[in-house]
């Protein structure tokens, strides 16, 4: 990291003169590893506009398989993912039901209006979990005065609804439902690697639940950039098309598809790890917990305090995100080892006052 290119944050992680900061914001801050820079430089490479980058078709194919699908392409990012997927499988005009918290409306910039002509409607759901009885009221049949329904969308793990796991028999229920109403389902699956890990439920099962899955390799996994839409081969030939045209066709992107292939390889296991240090955090600070962690993220209720919160926190290293004003986030992923989690505890139990004991309960 660079100090010039740094203001706050960043200079702070770059100091020298300091130890570097414990960093709970998202899954999506780890750096490469020794080993995953490694294949990176060693990964063969062609043009994948041409589909001739080896290793790009590698994970690919790879991806495809795991769940169980035909095909898969690799793409910058799990916005772009989710997007060209809701695309290929909605017209203009046509709409897409979903969470209300759901990644797909509430952080990609209005992608499926802006880009694409498609509306959304949102359904709150508890900790984003999605329940079919909530959604089948809503669903419109096509006639001459109503907007379609074209799709149903879930996310799993859930980001805002705190790193939930979707019901699998929801899920499943969905499906079937889906294929007897002839509506399309998609899966943001940005996390579904946590959810996979933490339920021991299979790729391929989660897989056989939905036309398209955007799945991220740059989350937890740690690899650099990219994610990967899988679905049909007619499809994925389409979302070819959609990425080209969005300006997501990379040349030798094997450099970055190594990267997801050795994290496919290397830490997928260890997410349990991530999981395991997530519930150390939720105990130790369990007066503030919003709700008990499923996977590897924690939402603490901290009344009014969130970006004061933050601030003193980062002033000891410790850099936590802030979800509104009356909630912190913190996110456990591969940069975050047991020393990490005790330094965490440390500040944010002082902080907080929520020390097991309650020994600075009255601190603040
Ligand atoms: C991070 C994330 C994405 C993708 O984000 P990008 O930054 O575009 O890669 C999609 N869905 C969820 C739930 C996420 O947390």
């Amino acid at each position: 990291m660079d100090r010039r290119s740094s203001a706050g944050v960043a200079a702070h992680v770059a100091d020298p003169f300091r130890r570097p900061a414990v960093d709970l914001r998202s899954d999506t801050v780890t750096r490469p590893t020794a080993a995953m820079r490694q294949a990176m430089a060693d990964a063969d490479v062609g043009d994948d506009v041409y589909a001739e980058d080896p290793t790009v078709n590698a994970l690919e194919a790879e991806v495809a398989a795991l769940f169980g699908h035909e095909a898969a392409l690799f793409v910058p990012s799990g916005t772009m993912g989710n997007q060209i997927s809701l695309r290929l499988l909605a017209e203009p005009g046509q709409e897409i039901l979903c969470d209300s918290d759901a990644h797909i409306v509430t952080y990609e910039m209005g992608a499926a209006a802006a880009l694409f002509g498609l509306s959304t409607r949102t359904i709150p759901g508890g900790r984003g979990r999605f329940e079919l009885d909530a959604y089948v009221p809503q669903v419109r049949p096509p006639d001459w005065h109503t907007v379609r329904t074209a799709v149903i969308a879930v996310e799993n793990t859930h980001n805002r609804g705190g790193g939930s796991i979707q019901p699998f028999d929801e899920l499943k229920a969905l499906r079937a439902y889906a294929a007897e109403a002839g509506l399309s389902v998609h899966c943001d699956g940005a996390r579904i690697w946590n959810a996979h890990v933490a339920t021991d439920i299979s790729l391929a099962e989660y897989g056989g639940l939905f036309d398209t899955l955007s799945v991220c390799p740059s989350k937890g996994l740690g690899a650099p950039v990219g994610s990967l839409i899988v679905s049909t081969r007619g499809r994925i030939a389409s979302a070819r098309v959609l990425r080209k045209r969005l300006g997501g066709g990379m040349r030798q992107a094997g450099v970055l598809a190594a990267a997801g292939r050795h994290a496919l390889h290397h830490h997928v296991a260890r997410l349990a790890d991530d999981h395991g240090r997530a519930r150390q955090l939720a105990e130790a600070l369990d007066g503030h917990l919003n709700a008990g962690p499923e996977t590897n993220i924690v939402v603490l209720d901290v009344a009014g305090e969130a970006h004061t919160l933050a601030a003193a926190a980062r002033d000891e290293g410790v850099l936590i995100s802030v979800v509104s004003p009356t909630r912190i986030r913190l996110v456990t992923h591969l940069d975050v080892d047991d020393d990490s989690i005790d330094r965490a505890v440390g500040v944010l139990t002082s902080l907080l006052g929520g020390a097991p004991g309650g020994a600075n309960r009255a601190a603040r």
